[in-house]
């Protein structure tokens, strides 16, 4: 089912050709019609959501401006702080917090005239690909509720893959908004670190961690980073320029530009996923871009290197949660038996397997042999690319090696459930863009997604070329 699109709600609202409310209503409905099967969220904020609509009308009515995303429905991932609404991160040791404040991105949203439709599911604390790591069960993904919508930000991607929700935001640490975005046929976006403030998004890996939206088209996802990127004072690692104009771009063209392919690519990916690679390249040839293979001789050990840091930050960002400031707190005779207690029963069990890991690996005689290891795979990494492009403008890959598996196919073996992340990783480590584009169809006729790599700040030529993979597929 085709739903309309943010840009299209946008203009219809702010001209008063559609109210709202309607817009609202519609989305609600569809909320109410399925979401016992899909479990996109963890709270919807139906009345909030209506007071806001019904303002916004208001606003029209009377004649006073509205924003870019006037009446546009969205739906937040539940680990991005909402003053006075719930935010779990999908684990039970936030039982009951409520943040004293909006999520930077939460402020800019609503002062474009977004309508907050809830709070969605993800892996607790953004650690999984499938969503089944949720404390509240697991979200499927709507195309076909046999199967994961990906994750960890898969209840962002099952609310817009169902029409919950017309756009959503996510957060990617390794892959996290644009794998559910392949997998739920979507747009997904992850910015150049430090373009999207991160505050107020709780966090897992900070030196990785970005928020981005999920979307139908690529222009809806163009103006969804024009409202949320930009300069924020109250992000330390927020980069000082406004946000770039990706609406402007995204009818360019790819004329004269060079996209880079892979000749050493991991392997692992499903024959039909390489077949709609190659496909996407043609495309692009054809409409007058150039092929460049290239090599990424580290692109694999990204993998490696991202289990090693990730969890070594996340065993330091988790620390807070102690049962002293935050939610859950479980009673015992003595301060450390309380610690131990709270934490045992807070975390679930791939929180505290990352929270192991990464003490492990962070510890004084380990420190150098993999944390330390780790570090350079990731400078590595960044020299591989820097090579890369000074021959190539963006670089093509697949998004997901696989399409959307079965829901439990993989929770036995954390091992496979990370190699879901094998192309998308080696992105945050190095701080650079990409997103993923739906592009035809795979085993079981289930959605596609190929992802393009854009260097730091290359979010136009990115969009350029995304535009395009989306007009030819
Ligand atoms: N799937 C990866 C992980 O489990 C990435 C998660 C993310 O991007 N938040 O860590």
């Amino acid at each position: 089912m085709a739903f309309q699109t943010a840009v299209d709600i946008a203009k219809q609202v702010a001209s008063g050709s559609l109210s709202a409310t309607t817009v609202l209503e519609e989305h609600l409905s569809r909320i109410t019609e399925r979401e016992g099967e899909v479990h996109a969220f963890n709270l919807v904020t139906t009345e909030s959501a209506r007071a806001t609509a019904q303002a916004i009308d208001e606003s029209v009515a009377k004649g006073r401006p509205v924003g870019p995303l006037a009446g546009v429905p969205i739906a937040l991932k539940d680990n991005m702080c909402t003053r006075g609404v719930p935010t779990t991160c999908s684990s039970k040791i936030l039982e009951g917090w409520k943040p004293p404040y909006d999520a930077t991105v939460v402020t800019r949203l609503a002062a474009a005239g977004a309508v907050f439709v809830g709070k969605t599911n993800l892996d607790e604390f953004a650690m999984g690909s499938s969503t089944e790591n949720s404390a509240f069960g697991p979200t499927r993904n709507p195309l076909d509720t046999s199967r994961v919508p990906g994750g960890s930000s898969g209840g962002s991607a099952a609310a817009v893959a169902a029409g919950f929700s017309a756009a959503s935001l996510g957060s990617d640490t390794g892959g996290s908004i644009r794998q559910p975005a392949a997998l739920c046929g979507l747009v997904g976006v992850k910015p150049t670190y430090g373009v999207v403030s991160r505050q107020g998004l709780v966090a897992f890996a900070s030196s990785l961690d970005q928020i981005g939206p999920f979307t139908h088209t690529v222009a809806d996802a163009a103006l969804l980073m024009e409202v949320i990127a930009g300069h924020d004072e109250n992000d330390s690692t927020s980069l000082p320029q406004p946000a770039p104009s990706l609406t402007a771009v995204l009818d360019r063209g790819v004329k004269g530009m060079r996209i880079g392919r892979i000749t050493d690519l991991p392997e692992g990916c499903e024959p039909e996923v390489l077949t709609r690679l190659d496909e996407a390249f043609e495309t692009l040839r054809r409409a007058g871009a150039t092929i460049v293979d290239i090599t990424l001789p580290s692109l694999s050990y990204g993998l490696t290197a991202y289990y090693l840091v990730a969890p070594a930050e996340a065993s330091s960002n988790l620390a807070r949660y102690d049962g002293v400031r935050y939610g859950l707190r479980v009673d015992a005779p003595d301060l450390n038996a309380m610690y131990a207690a709270t934490r045992s029963q807070g975390f679930g069990p791939e929180v505290k397997r990352r929270i192991m890991l990464g003490t492990y690996a962070l510890s004084a005689g380990y420190f150098d042999a993999y944390y330390g290891k780790a570090l350079k795979v990731r400078r590595l990494l960044a020299d591989d690319f820097s090579r890369a492009y000074s021959s190539c403008d963006v670089i093509l890959t697949p998004t997901s090696p696989t399409v959307a598996f079965k829901l439990g196919e993989k929770t036995n073996d954390p091992l496979t459930m990370y190699l879901c992340d094998v192309f998308t990783i080696p992105t945050n480590l190095v701080g650079h863009a990409a997103m993923s584009v739906p592009f035809g169809k795979g085993a079981h006729d289930l959605p596609v997604g190929v992802q393009v790599l854009a260097p730091a700040l290359g979010e136009e030529q990115m969009f350029m070329v995304a535009a395009e993979l989306e007009r030819g597929r």
